[in-house]
């Protein structure tokens, strides 16, 4: 085994090996199906003696490249690519869980993961519990007989709270829970769950892995234990990732570690112009003096991260104003872009939580998320000064 290289390496030097062509740049497999030497080689395969390729939607060379390399970005043993962040987070719980199973999850969860646990696996007996992420100490008192999972987000969308993963990881050993944490916000580059004792991490490469606003895609990785049966679920039902979108994913991934130091650059300062700014109640970034977890941030994650969220004064009229009078930053909900993006929450990505659920996650009706992108950071605060103002 030749010794491990570092991540920037790592995310450029991970390729399918060089066909006949001698290409330097990684090539694009669009193939749905691979053909059998023989009759003998195709029993081999559908009886899994031998490894290879039979199917695209059981395995794809430049989808296993993709693979590959996030397995090592992540300190991971296995992965499966999906479609989309969320049939990664889907095929994750399904593929581990049972009827009557039980989950603790952090309560700040992206939408559609909250959809997920409250309206789909309840149907099938799966049912979960909501950790206040602030409050560890009460967490035993959710564990079950039948609990089997704990699921964490960390940092959080849009509350950007953090979880203590060293914490949690050791809260998940001792109770024997399957330990998964989706990364999506931090990317390897800022955090790896798997060093705190995650079994298995779920992304969303729409983010900041394609980090071009191109392409939707997911992927998991973890626990040989575990992806064994996330991959047996996924093989079987289908959500399998485009080869075309892994081709993108994987090259982006080439660009990661730059692109994150830039998208946390322009982040930082945001936060602190915010800070200073008077139309500014609330700032909420995790590398910010201001933030109440900032010394946990930089205990486990490398850089603060490309998302900012902030309180207008005046609450959900002024938000919405806002967000009508900025002129270059895009109004979308992704994030992850070269372009910033402004978001309003609580009136869009948040907005079919109830009122509670909104409160008890942090989400004000004045808050906006802002994810930097990698424009001149001047300009970026340019749009927004004349956006406050
Ligand atoms: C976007 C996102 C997802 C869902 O990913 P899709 O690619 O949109 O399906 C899941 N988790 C987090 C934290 C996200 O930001």
């Amino acid at each position: 085994m030749p010794p491990k290289k570092q991540f920037e390496s790592e995310a450029i030097r991970t390729q399918t090996p060089t066909t006949t062509q001698r290409e330097h740049s990684t090539p694009l497999y669009l193939t749905s199906s691979y053909i059998f030497e023989s009759a003998e080689q195709a029993r081999a395969l559908f009886a899994n003696e031998v490894e290879g390729n039979v199917y695209s939607r059981y395995s794809n060379p430049t989808t296993d490249e993709f693979i590959e390399k996030m397995c090592k970005l992540e300190g991971a043993e296995m992965g499966v690519a999906t479609a989309s962040g969320m049939s990664a987070v889907f095929s994750s719980l399904a593929g581990l869980l049972n009827q009557g199973d039980h989950i603790i999850a952090s309560r700040s969860l992206f939408g559609s993961s909250h959809q997920i646990l409250s309206q789909i696996l309840p149907r099938w007996g799966i049912t979960y519990s909501y950790a206040d992420t602030l409050n560890t100490e009460q967490w035993d008192r959710l564990v079950k007989p039948e609990t089997k999972m704990l699921f964490l987000e960390t940092h959080s969308n849009p509350g950007l709270d953090l979880v203590d993963l060293e914490w949690a990881g050791k809260f998940a050993k001792a109770h024997n829970l399957i330990f998964a944490v989706d990364n999506c916000f931090a990317t390897p580059y800022l955090q790896k769950p798997v060093q705190f004792g995650a079994d298995i991490v779920q992304h969303s490469a729409t983010k900041f892995i394609d980090g071009q606003g191109r392409a939707i895609g997911g992927i998991i990785v973890g626990k040989k234990q575990y992806m064994q049966d996330i991959y047996f679920f996924a093989r079987h039902s289908g959500p399998a990732l485009s080869p075309f979108n892994a081709w993108l994913f994987s090259k982006s991934l080439e660009t990661l570690p730059v692109r994150m130091e830039r998208h946390c650059d322009n982040a930082e300062a945001l936060a602190e112009y915010l800070f200073n700014h008077k139309k500014v109640n609330v700032v909420k970034y995790p590398f910010h003096k201001s933030h109440p977890q900032h010394e946990l941030a930089r205990k486990q994650m490398k850089r603060g991260g490309g998302i900012v969220c902030f309180e207008i004064a005046g609450g959900f009229d002024h938000a919405k104003a806002f967000i009508d009078r900025v002129e270059m930053l895009s109004r979308s909900a992704n994030l992850g872009d070269t372009r910033t993006i402004v978001t309003h929450p609580a009136s869009t990505t948040h907005s079919k939580l109830t009122e509670t659920e909104r409160a008890a996650t942090g989400i004000t009706p004045g808050l906006i998320r802002i994810a930097a992108g990698l424009e001149h950071i001047d300009d970026i605060i340019a749009d927004i000064e004349q956006a406050l103002s």
